[in-house]
This record gives structure tokens, C-alpha cells and sequence, in this order.
């Protein structure tokens, strides 16, 4: 079971983009006393990595996701209307 930091034990150096105040705030400072902040997970233990490769935020603020369409063709027999001539 991964490791669940508290806010004042994260480096005040360490920033997340915030989608409630939609800018970067110091983890430390402003994720600590918000109602969406879940903790810090650390990821991976091995110290070599830089800090903020090793841990994830646990924010429930929630986001929006954007739909996209990929380049997979449709499954839709094609009609007249759409059929590739020639
Ligand atoms: S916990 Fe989430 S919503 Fe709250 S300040 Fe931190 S990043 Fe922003």
C-alpha cells in the first residue's frame, strides 16, 4: 500500500494547476485547508527521482472532460449519401 502524505508535509516548492482557482497554487498552503483536498500519494519510494515525479495529488475538485472523436472509421455500413466513389 502506497504511502498518503498530508499537505504540510509536502515541499513548498511543489505547485499544482488548480482547477478550482484555475492557476497554480502551493500544495502546501492552499490544498491544505480545501474540502477537495485527498492527500498526497507517493507513487514510487526510490529518493533518486525528483519529488514531484514520485507523488500525485488526491484532489475530487471536478474536472471537465473534453470529447473528442478519433480517426477510427465508423462502423456504419456507408450509404449513398457518404460512400467513397471511385
Ligand atoms: S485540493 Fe484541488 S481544488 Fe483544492 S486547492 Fe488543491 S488543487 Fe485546488
Amino acid at each position: 500500500m502506497s504511502n498518503i502524505l498530508k499537505a504540510k508535509e509536502v515541499p513548498p516548492a511543489i505547485i499544482v494547476n488548480c482547477p478550482f482557482h484555475q492557476m497554480g497554487v502551493q500544495v502546501c498552503k492552499t490544498c491544505g485547508g480545501c474540502k477537495h483536498f485527498k492527500g498526497v500519494q507517493e507513487l514510487n519510494p526510490h529518493t533518486q527521482y525528483p519529488w514531484e515525479q514520485r507523488h500525485l495529488v488526491l484532489c475530487d475538485y471536478p474536472r471537465k472532460l473534453q470529447v473528442m472523436r478519433t480517426g477510427v472509421p465508423s462502423t456504419k455500413k456507408p450509404t449513398v449519401a457518404n460512400a467513397r466513389v471511385g
